[in-house]
């Protein structure tokens, strides 16, 4: 169904979401030149990176890893402008899987039992319409054929946790805004936890802390992309 596809490309043609270019028929999402371009960190391959040094007072967290660089004005936000904001969450798919091709053959998903978004509150899912962090879960999952739990944790208070506080008191806000769900399916298990966007550290520093409440879990961190001075 080769013409049907031609046909579709011309009546509703596709463009990149990073460089707006015509995406030609292989092409999703990105154009080539932007995902070769695309700011990867190589985290994985650095075991003490910024990201992990976050969480280095845990034993249980075993690494952690940011995608890309994310930068407000930087022409990869959009990406998760689509992500977020557009209602593009197949992008999220898209991306997720792209990482873990990416990232497998370093064995960063070796001994990983259970990929867990962080969770929204029901208040901001209800209004976005959908968890992004799901939908970069499913494509890591896609890709590695690890299972998702996407309701093992929900988030009971809506914090805002980036703007205008100091680092102490932002830790604080962040205490117990997270629960467990399902404690059972999590149990002695390696758990995948997922997010968008790492800036601080801070969500994924309070998702941790309910995750190690469970017996015998050890926690790795994949976030998508993350702000450079983390
Ligand atoms: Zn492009």
């Amino acid at each position: 169904m080769t013409w049907l596809t031609d046909l579709k490309d011309l009546l509703f043609p596709r463009y990149c979401k990073v460089c707006g270019r015509r995406l030609t028929k292989g092409e999703q999402h990105l154009c080539i030149g932007c995902q070769l371009d695309l700011p990867r960190t190589h985290y994985e391959q650095k075991p003490d990176n910024l990201l992990m040094q976050h969480f280095m007072e845990w034993p249980e967290v075993i690494r952690a890893t940011a995608y890309f660089y994310y930068h407000k004005e930087g022409k990869y936000s959009s990406l998760i402008h689509h992500l977020k904001y557009y209602d593009h969450p197949e992008v999220g798919i898209f991306l997720g899987r792209m990482a873990a091709k990416e990232l497998s053959p370093s064995g960063y998903f070796e001994g990983i039992e259970l990929i867990v978004p962080v969770p929204l509150s029901k208040k901001k899912k209800r209004k976005r319409g959908y968890n992004q962090c799901d939908y970069i879960a499913r494509g890591i999952s896609k890709a590695t054929g690890i299972p998702t739990c996407t309701d093992c944790m929900e988030r009971i208070i809506d914090t805002d946790t980036q703007t205008h506080k100091g680092s102490e008191e932002r830790w604080k806000n962040t205490k117990g805004i997270f629960r467990v769900t399902e404690p059972e399916t999590l149990k002695g298990k390696h758990i995948l936890l997922v997010d968008d966007v790492a800036t601080t550290g801070s969500t994924l520093h309070a998702c941790i802390s309910s995750l190690l409440s469970i017996p015998n879990v050890r926690v790795s961190v994949f976030a998508l992309s993350t702000a450079k001075s983390v």
